[in-house]
């Protein structure tokens, strides 16, 4: 019985080296942080340049609003080195806001910003009357998912290597590419730690 604890235990303090960057300059970022620390992990708020350090194993891009993201990213100074560590390979979980700021493309806005993530965007996309919503649906490799919308994106068009995770209603909610999973919907706002801890499972 005692050595298959302590077993445990090893493996549980291994958890605790990681250690995630959330951005936090605006946005939902308190919830994504209160998730990976309830799985072990340690969460470092990014909200200056000095904050974004080499020790970093991941990072969280939090929901919110892109255009305000995307201008405090650049007054700053943090726009590209954050890019340059995506580009890099740092395993990055993207929701809403976070996805807009990684997609190449907008289908109705002319900003760009990280264009890491080779897909074509919607913002806004369920129009004013489906401002907040919540939706099941299957996420590839997780199961049956409560998506929780707000003011949400959807992906229109991805490119061949782009792996498509989850739809609703024919709208892409789920894709990953490469060290990026990019998600229209909140999942630090449902009672589900699995995509949180399949992202931690995405860092080696
Ligand atoms: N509507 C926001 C935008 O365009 C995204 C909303 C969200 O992150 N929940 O940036």
């Amino acid at each position: 019985m005692r050595s298959s604890y302590h077993t445990v235990t090893i493996v549980y303090r291994k958890d605790m080296d990681m250690k995630i960057g959330i951005l936090a300059v605006q946005g939902a970022f308190i919830e994504h942080e209160k998730m990976i620390s309830s799985l072990g992990a340690e969460c470092v708020e990014l909200r200056k340049k000095e904050d974004i350090t080499d020790n970093l194993d991941g990072l969280i891009l939090p929901g919110g609003e892109s255009t305000v993201q995307g201008k405090l990213l650049n007054e700053l100074d943090m726009f590209d080195i954050l890019r340059h560590k995506i580009k890099s390979g740092l395993p990055v979980m993207a929701t809403c806001a976070g996805l807009i700021l990684l997609s190449e493309n907008l289908s109705n806005d002319d900003s760009r910003y990280f264009q890491t993530l080779p897909v074509t965007t919607r913002r806004n996309a369920y129009g004013r009357q489906l401002g907040s919503f919540k939706r099941n649906a299957n996420i590839k490799g997780i199961g049956d998912f409560e998506m929780v919308f707000i003011r949400a994106p959807y992906i229109e068009k991805v490119s061949d290597d782009v792996e498509v995770l989850a739809s609703v209603d024919n709208h892409i909610t789920a894709v990953r590419y490469k060290n990026q999973l990019g998600l229209t919907f909140h999942p630090e706002l449902a009672d589900d730690t699995r995509l949180h801890q399949s992202f931690l499972s995405m860092i080696k």
